[in-house]
């Protein structure tokens, strides 16, 4: 049953309900949607002009959010929260960005994803577990930082960060280019490698620092679109924590990302991406149906030309969101409805298996924002081109899609290779040698070259060989202390 009324949605003058997939929704669903929708029309939406003019971060959104619990969507019923599943998230996600605010909807995406990492190992953690009791009651907003300056998109591979075990607990250096939410979260998953770290970069541990542990630079945040994002940079340098503030056991961090934080991201971002077109397609709509042209008796959506824009916008963003409520469906199925009891067996990752998946519904939504709103702005011709329609600002928004790691350059290839040549041959952290590639750049070399090149691998075989022998000099060596 269909709780939502056309009015409702008819109030931003867009599309109708025929063209969303209610069916997927359950009543509860629909009635959260409800009350979510109205609230954007109140709240969420008149703060997005004011945060993307002025730089603000949304913080009064999500005092809104809260208020209908959606900071504890997904924590169980039992500590308080919604208990719900992923579908929904995706739901909600695409409602604010669609309605609302899309800044708001991807620090939202950002807060659930962190909100997952924490449910993921929170069943024997004390201080994970009253955190996630209190998100709504205290505004309680999280997001994850992972993204290395030295790295770029590459946001799996920390080089810049680091943790030591001590007597207290874990000494936590963490140093990452762009955090959604940066200096106006209350708390963060970040990702560094672990304590006992030797070199390996996939051996990665994460920890839940607070907001007044780690300092961020919003002062100097200024971008294109999601201007009310703040994902500035952030540095943890060498905060001590208690033990129970690592999360997960030490090494967990590739179970984390591939059961976790890379599912939820790619299932709320591609949300965030479709809630955008929705949205430029609904503003689109409003002024194409008014426009007239006194000339030839028509409005602006009389033009054939004008309804195969909206024709083929609404049938790519339809595909791209069937696409991305089927994996939300997905993940629901394999955890039984998001039961977050189920990792109380830290073995079990049922999520892992269908990455490759999430790689494909965010490529397609990054694509497919940019194209639709390009389109909408054509279809409203110069008027779409003024602030106040406000397509522009979506059109901005939007383009953040394409260029937010693992950007979609990163997800084809992954993608292609994988599907060409197996997963093993993605090398996330950069371990196993082309040994093709070697063969070929060897046989353009002379035999003098060979020579040469034969002489500095011996002499880097004994340096390292020495090192091993001495690990006070491997230490000085790479800088770590
Ligand atoms: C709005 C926004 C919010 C963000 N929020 C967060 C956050 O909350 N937390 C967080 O951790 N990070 C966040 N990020 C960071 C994001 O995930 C990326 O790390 C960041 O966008 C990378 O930018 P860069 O300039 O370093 O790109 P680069 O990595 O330098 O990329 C430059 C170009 O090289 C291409 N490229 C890079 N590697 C490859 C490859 N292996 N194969 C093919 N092409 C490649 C890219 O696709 C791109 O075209 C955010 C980014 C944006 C834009």
């Amino acid at each position: 049953m269909t709780t939502t009324t056309q009015a409702d949605k008819t109030f931003f003058g867009g599309l109708s309900e025929d063209f969303d997939p209610q069916w997927l929704l359950t009543p509860q669903q629909q009635t959260l949607q409800d009350k979510l929708i109205d609230l954007c029309a109140k709240v969420l939406r008149p703060n997005a002009i004011a945060s993307d003019q002025n730089l603000i971060y949304p913080r009064k959104n999500f005092e809104a959010l809260a208020s209908l619990g959606l900071l504890g969507l997904l924590v169980p019923q039992e500590w308080g929260g919604l208990g719900e599943n992923h579908t929904c998230a995706a739901m909600i996600v695409e409602t604010i960005a669609r309605y609302g605010c899309p800044s708001t909807a991807m620090c939202y995406t950002m807060h659930l994803g962190a909100v997952a990492a924490a449910l993921f190992r929170a069943h024997d953690n004390i201080e994970l577990q009253t955190l996630l009791q209190d998100l709504d009651a205290k505004v309680s907003i999280g997001t994850l930082s992972y993204s290395d300056p030295e790295t770029g998109s590459h946001f799996w591979y920390p080089v810049s960060s680091r943790a030591e075990e001590i007597a207290a607990g874990w000494q936590v250096f963490k140093r990452a280019s762009w955090t959604t939410s940066a200096g106006f979260a209350d708390w963060y998953i970040v990702q560094t490698t672990s304590p006992n770290f030797d070199g390996d970069y996939s051996d990665l541990s994460c920890f839940l620092i607070y907001g007044d542990e780690a300092q961020a630079e919003p002062h100097k945040w200024d971008a294109m679109g999601l201007r009310g994002n703040q994902s500035g940079s952030l540095l943890v340098d060498g905060v001590v924590v208690p033990p129970q503030r690592m999360v997960g056991p030490i090494g967990d961090g590739v179970a984390s990302n591939d059961e976790i934080v890379d599912p939820f991201f790619l299932l709320c971002s591609s949300a965030c991406w479709n809630g955008i077109a929705l949205g430029a397609i609904d503003i689109a709509k409003k002024h194409v149906t008014r426009k007239k042209h006194v000339d030839v008796g028509m409005r602006v959506a009389d033009y054939p030309t004008i309804q195969d824009y909206f024709g083929e916008a609404i049938i790519d963003t339809s595909a791209c969101r069937m696409y991305t409520f089927s994996m939300g469906q997905l993940m629901d199925r394999l955890t039984n409805n998001c039961d977050w009891s189920l990792h109380a067996d830290t073995l079990a990752l049922p999520r892992s298996a269908y990455l490759h998946w999430y790689w494909q519904i965010k490529f397609s939504a990054a694509k497919n924002v940019a194209h639709v709103c390009d389109k909408m702005l054509h279809a409203c011709g110069g008027s779409g081109f003024k602030k106040d329609m406000e397509i522009e600002r979506y059109l901005r928004d939007g383009k953040a899609g394409w260029v937010m790691g693992p950007t979609n350059e990163i997800l084809r290839q992954f993608v292609g290779k994988s599907a060409l040549l197996g997963f093993e041959s993605l090398d996330y952290w950069n371990q196993s040698v082309n040994e093709r590639m070697l063969h070929n750049e060897l046989k353009k070399m002379t035999a003098e070259d060979k020579r040469k090149l034969a002489e500095i691998l011996l002499a880097e075989v004994d340096n390292s060989e020495t090192l091993l022998k001495r690990p006070e000099m491997a230490m000085a060596s790479t800088g770590r202390d």
